[in-house]
């Protein structure tokens, strides 16, 4: 496939012809300097040795004893068939990010950890942690008092801001999120409330990064995180792979050689889908097989792995304007890209049109609401029936019906009603449409 193929704008599944086996890329990674096992237990112990306090600054964590983690549930085959337009068959599982709570979108692991490790570090300079890292004490006036005198900032189109800001706010810290002016009203709105400071950019996502950055790394208190190249991040969301697993274990869902494990995960600049991915292939190995989905206009990461050093999707011709907000990336993050080059099994793309009536049907079908980003998950599935990708599948499984199929829900818990009734009647409309003129 070529660049070439994007630039008709019809979603399509590209198949990596770079993956290797998991122990290789897995080595290679570490051989190169990149994060290890280890590195992905330690952001795991930090965010368990964190409940306690983080049960005491956010009630709604009392039920998980302080866990910021989302539940995995089963998707009825019927639901399946609508929500995918597929007539593929499978076990189909949800993961319900879109629920995760304190910052309501798959950003909580990662931005969460990340403001706690630079908490702990910051403490740890100051001498504010005692020798048994008893971060409860970070809770205290003192230590609020000098995070006070700190700022953190963030580029983001939405979730990362909310899942940052929200979480900086909380140990005291000014926070500061840089936003395009297109950003969601509401968005903008939560944050404010939260005591975020928000501040707006013309032009695009990555401008916003771009004044955020210069700003924060201009301030000797200020403390910028990088969504385009943060190891922290990735390992925040790398976490989400050991929960899984126990998750699967409970409901007793076997990952071998005769059920593989299709994991599809929405993405942005990379971060999320690819933390996951490094983390699920260090448990899984090669029975986890994982697909990036990316918007038909944004397909930034898709068009790094098709070219031979960075690249934005404008440079190919694409526009990167889409209402995946979420996913609304013109180039993806080459820390990311160099981790999961061999680990990535394929990225498909989808149209907004089909995230509204996934969307929808998800709706009606398994009472669960998402925002248009994280519906992306579902629209890989399709096409698999042909192609490249119903070759890799057939190489894959033995018995098509004996693949875990995972749908990773990345957003939506915080949009408001109104809105989500707005996406919801969007996607009722082109689902009639749909069945009226029989496309998909
Ligand atoms: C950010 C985001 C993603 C993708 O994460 P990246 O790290 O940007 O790749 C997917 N879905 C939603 C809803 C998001 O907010």
């Amino acid at each position: 496939m070529t660049i070439e193929a994007l630039r008709e704008r019809q979603p399509l599944m590209w198949i990596n012809s770079a993956l290797a086996s998991a122990t290789d890329a897995l080595r290679e990674v570490a051989e190169q300097g990149g994060p290890t096992f280890g590195d992905i237990e330690a952001a795991e112990g930090l965010l368990q040795r964190w409940r306690p306090a983080l049960q005491l600054l956010f009630p709604e964590l009392n039920s998980s004893q302080g866990l910021i983690e989302s539940s995995l549930t089963r998707l009825p085959p019927q639901a399946a068939q609508l929500v995918c337009e597929s007539d593929l068959g499978g076990r189909f599982l949800v993961k319900a990010d879109h629920d995760l709570p304190v910052a309501g979108s798959i950003k909580a692991r990662g931005g969460i950890y990340e403001v706690l490790a630079h908490a702990e570090a910051i403490a740890r300079h100051e001498g504010l942690l005692g020798p048994d890292d008893n971060v409860i004490r970070l809770l205290a006036p003192k230590a609020r008092e000098l995070f006070a005198t700190k700022v953190i900032g963030v580029g983001s189109t939405g979730n990362l801001g909310l899942s940052i800001g929200v979480m900086a706010s909380a140990l005291g810290f000014r926070a500061q999120v840089h936003m395009s002016h297109e950003a969601k009203e509401w968005k903008k709105k939560r944050l404010r409330d939260r005591g975020v400071e928000v501040v707006e950019h013309l032009g695009d996502y990555a401008a916003a990064v771009a004044c955020g950055r210069a700003e924060l790394e201009a301030n000797p208190n200020g403390y910028f995180v990088d969504d385009e190249n943060s190891l922290d991040l990735l390992l925040g969301y790398a976490v989400a792979a050991l929960r899984l697993k126990k998750q699967l274990d409970e409901m007793g869902v076997v990952v071998n050689a005769e059920n593989p494990l299709f994991v599809y995960l929405p993405c942005g600049v990379g971060g999320a889908p690819g933390g996951i991915t490094f983390g699920l292939k260090h448990i899984f190995g090669d029975f986890v097989h994982c697909f990036y989905a990316e918007p038909v206009a944004a397909p930034a990461m898709l068009v790094r792995f098709l070219s031979n050093g960075p690249r934005s999707v404008y440079d190919v011709g694409l526009d990167n304007i889409t209402d995946a907000d979420g996913l609304a990336v013109a180039q993806a993050s080459e820390l990311v890209y160099g981790i999961v080059r061999r680990l990535t099994s394929g990225i498909y793309t989808v149209a907004d049109d089909a995230l509204y009536r996934s969307l929808f049907h998800l709706s009606e079908a398994a009472k669960i609401d998402i925002e248009p980003s994280a519906a992306a998950t579902f629209l890989g599935l399709g096409l698999f029936e042909r192609g490249a990708a119903s070759a890799y599948l057939a190489q894959a499984a033995r018995d098509p019906n004996s693949v875990t199929h995972l749908f990773w829900t990345t957003g939506g818990t915080f949009v408001p009603k109104e809105e989500f009734q707005r996406f919801r009647a969007r996607g009722e409309a082109l689902a009639g449409e749909s069945i009226i003129g029989g496309a998909n």
